[in-house]
């Protein structure tokens, strides 16, 4: 038998719509899960506004930055490492593109076509790619030892 493809890992954020409706988050986990990824990783919180503007410092100048900063210092959100061979490009796949009106019309089984708000309240993140996952779960999960979970389940 072939080797099994070893898991990657992203960052995804369950973004303040979506946790706004304390029922949302536990259905999409649980429809995440049928799609084989695994949950390493879980945490809520609450973002000051230089939060925001760190963590989405390359869209600065961006005509909706200001919009962007306000909407997700507005409630709390839920940041996630997922796992799963290919996950950065599988976990954006499922969420579908960044616009829901668009998502909605091209790809309409994505999580932003069925949960998403706006062009801002798009309900979802993830990391684009590696060297971006790697930052992005350093910033949600300081703690978080890649080492250590390579050595167990990520290793598997
Ligand atoms: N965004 C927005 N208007 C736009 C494009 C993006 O408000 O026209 C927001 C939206 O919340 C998006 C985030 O800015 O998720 C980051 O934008 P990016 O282009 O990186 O999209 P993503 O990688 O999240 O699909
Ligand atoms: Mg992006």
């Amino acid at each position: 038998m072939p080797p099994r493809p070893l898991p990657q890992l992203t960052l995804a954020l369950f973004k303040p719509d979506v946790c706004a409706n304390p029922l949302l988050p536990p259905r999409i986990l649980d429809a995440v899960r049928a799609r084989d990824f695994d949950l390493v990783a879980l945490r809520e919180l609450l973002w000051a506004r230089a939060d925001a503007e760190q963590f989405y410092a390359e869209h600065r100048d961006r005509f909706f930055f200001e919009r962007l900063c306000g909407y997700m210092t507005s409630g709390p959100f839920q940041a996630l490492i997922l796992s799963k061979p290919d996950a950065i490009k599988s976990w954006r796949a499922l969420i579908g593109p960044t616009h829901p009106v668009r998502a909605r019309l091209n790809s309409p089984d994505t999580l932003r076509a069925l949960y998403g708000l706006t062009d801002t309240r798009n309900s979802f993140h993830g990391s684009d790619s590696e060297k971006t996952a790697w930052r992005e779960i350093g910033f949600f999960f300081p703690e978080f030892d890649v080492d250590a979970w390579r050595a167990t389940a990520g290793g598997k």
